[in-house]
């Protein structure tokens, strides 16, 4: 075949094809251009995951009446003049390039109007063509509605996904841009059904618990941090919010970063955050983040990639440096113990309690804590090297230093029980109030995670199998979690009905009636008291340690509370209990004496 120039639409729809992969991406670009925009509310409409329907509307600064043509144009663009403005682009947008790319593959319909003009334009354009320009009524602000996404390309829509796959991809693109945008009210509704929204308060805090549910958002730290270099003409910022360690996920896809309020994907940060937990989480797991950085727009190129959903920073060592640093002294700042006077609610600024000096005993501890390591299956983490103490760790090959080791608690004596529920100890600086039920749950929780990891959950055989009769509902959840409950050590068989037959329970329960455990566990999993962001294999975990522990009421003896405390310095968060309160608070020795007039 000769060499020839492609037709325009031919050419177009090729081009579309670059920044218009799926309804996600309509969404993306729309969402982005009603930010540009300076909306206060964007509100976001689709039908069949996207493809029947997209509408976007905003209450942002709207298209003059004799522009509205030139929007559709390929390279129209109102955030860029020159190529210089490509060093110090602010706005998501600067390519020009989606209206025309939507417009090209779908059928589409803008109505449009500044809030100084009296009409709004309205323009439909299909398959790249102009078919209607005119006036409407219509608020002011932008409505934009995709209709039909790839009609015209059959091989396009034969690669999209069920409605719910697309959908989902939708929903992951609003909530991002929500978590950027604390300040923009944003609505997403599909098939008719509202299923996000935010309310557009300005507090990242709400933004996160509209995304990931309020008891997550109470369970995240918050970052705060700036690197200063000579090669930055502008210090990096870096503000958003980190999960305390006991909140971890399978995956790694719950770390988000935006660069200058874009939300981006960069597998070197991921790490960055990942390696700052090192300790802190049990093998495989993976810590949840939302992290903003701020840099001076030249350091940053984001012309690398159609959608801009890469970008290349000039200095990315030192991003990454900025990146490990502040999620990592987060982390390590909510490890102290929380001391007396202190919030104790688990919110966000629970844990921000200074430790003491860890000199004093860091260590005592560190043999201590070493000798015991393993036990619960950590070995792969604590045996890396650590570097020296002094040593900020953040220059070498493994760049982060092991704080946790030595922070994480103090050898203590204890002197007794009070309320049948605390165990008295006193440390190297002060008394200490551990919270007997919680610091088992945070033993037994870390011992199951390591079987669970092995693969390897002890189970206790019934000398007796047991019948129990669950109620329909509950019937349903041990359907639809049978594997999870069998791994965990379960052995249930159906036995008519909504009647099963109990053959073992996981060895942790062995000492409670196990039927009763059982009813208990699937009820309590039904009733929802555990965070429901969390995977459904960790809520039963947390529900089963929960059972299996020792109880406020319970009397110990000495050794029963010697025992318990050395199990806990052995945990990697022995600090919170899996639920994300604390185990323990901390009256120091100045306190005391404060207390008592003697300073
Ligand atoms: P870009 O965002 O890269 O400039 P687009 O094709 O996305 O390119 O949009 C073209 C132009 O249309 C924008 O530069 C902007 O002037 C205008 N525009 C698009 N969407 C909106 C909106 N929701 N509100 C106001 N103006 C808009
Ligand atoms: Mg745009």
């Amino acid at each position: 075949m000769a060499i020839r120039i492609l037709p325009p639409d031919v050419a177009a729809k090729i081009a579309a094809g670059e920044v218009v992969e799926r309804p996600a991406s309509v969404v993306k670009e729309l969402v982005e251009n009603s930010i540009d925009a300076g909306a206060a509310f964007i509100r976001v409409e689709i039908q069949q995951g996207g493809k029947r329907l997209i509408r976007v509307m905003d209450d942002g600064c709207g298209i003059p009446a004799d522009e509205v043509p030139l929007a559709f144009a390929r390279h129209a663009t109102s955030k860029l003049d020159t190529v210089e403005d490509l060093n110090c682009v602010k706005t998501l947008g600067f390519r020009g390039e989606a209206l025309a790319s939507i417009a090209a593959v779908s059928q589409l319909t803008l109505s449009t109007r500044p809030a100084t003009q009296a009409a709004a334009s309205r323009i439909r354009v299909e398959g790249g063509h102009q078919v209607a320009l005119g006036t409407a009524g219509s608020p002011a602000g932008t409505i934009i509605t995709v209709e039909n996404l790839f009609y015209n390309v059959p091989a396009r829509l034969k690669f999209l996904k069920a409605d719910a796959t697309e959908a989902g991809h939708i929903h992951r693109i609003v909530s991002h841009y929500a978590l950027a945008y604390p300040h923009i009210r944003f609505t997403l509704l599909s098939d008719n059904r509202t299923t996000f929204q935010t309310s557009g308060s300005g507090q990242l805090f709400d933004a996160l618990a509209a995304v990931f549910s309020l008891e997550t958002a109470r369970q995240m730290l918050e970052v705060a941090g700036q690197e200063v270099a000579p090669e930055l003409p502008q210090p990096i910022a870096l503000y958003g919010y980190t999960g305390s360690p006991s909140l971890h996920r399978g995956m790694r896809d719950q770390i988000v970063f935006f660069v200058n309020k874009r939300w981006i994907q960069d597998r070197a940060l991921n790490q960055a955050v990942v390696q700052a937990y090192h300790t802190f989480l049990p093998v495989g797991r993976f810590p949840v983040a939302v992290l903003n950085i701020e840099l001076d727009p030249a350091q940053v190129d984001v012309n690398v990639h159609p959608t801009k959903a890469e970008v290349k920073f000039q200095e990315p060592r030192l991003i990454f440096k900025a990146v490990q640093r502040a999620v990592r002294e987060a982390v390590v700042a909510a490890a102290p113990v929380p001391s007396y006077g202190t919030h104790l609610t688990p919110s966000a600024t629970t844990f921000t309690g200074h430790a003491g000096d860890p000199g004093v005993w860091s260590s005592a501890f560190h043999g201590h804590s070493r000798s015991e390591a393993g036990q619960f299956g950590f070995e792969a983490q604590r045996t890396l090297p650590f570097p020296s103490p002094g040593n900020d760790g953040l220059e070498d090959a493994w760049p982060v230093g092991d704080e946790s080791a030595s922070k994480k608690l103090p050898p203590m004596r204890v002197v007794g029980q009070i309320q049948q529920m605390y165990i008295v100890t006193e440390g190297p600086d002060g008394l200490y109030l551990i919270d007997q039920h919680a610091a088992h749950e945070r033993i037994l929780y870390e011992k199951l995670a390591a079987q669970k990891a092995k693969a390897d959950v002890p189970r206790q055989q019934l000398l007796e199998p047991a019948v129990v009769e669950l109620s329909p509902g509950h019937a349903a959840i041990v359907e639809s979690e049978l594997e999870v409950l069998i791994g965990i050590g379960f052995e249930i068989e159906p036995f008519g009905g909504t009647t099963y037959r109990l053959r073992s329970v996981p060895e942790m329960l062995k000492q409670a009636e196990p039927a009763q455990a059982f009813i208990d566990i699937v009820a309590e999993i039904a009733d929802g008291a555990i965070p429901l962001a969390k995977e459904t294999h960790e809520k039963i975990a947390i529900t089963v340690c929960k059972r299996a522990s020792v109880k406020g009421g319970q009397v110990l003896s000495h050794e029963e509370m010697r025992e318990l405390v050395r199990q806990l310095e052995t945990t990697v968060a022995p600090r919170t209990c899996p639920h994300g309160r604390p185990t323990m608070i901390h009256l120091s020795g100045a306190q005391l004496a404060r207390e008592f007039g003697r300073i």
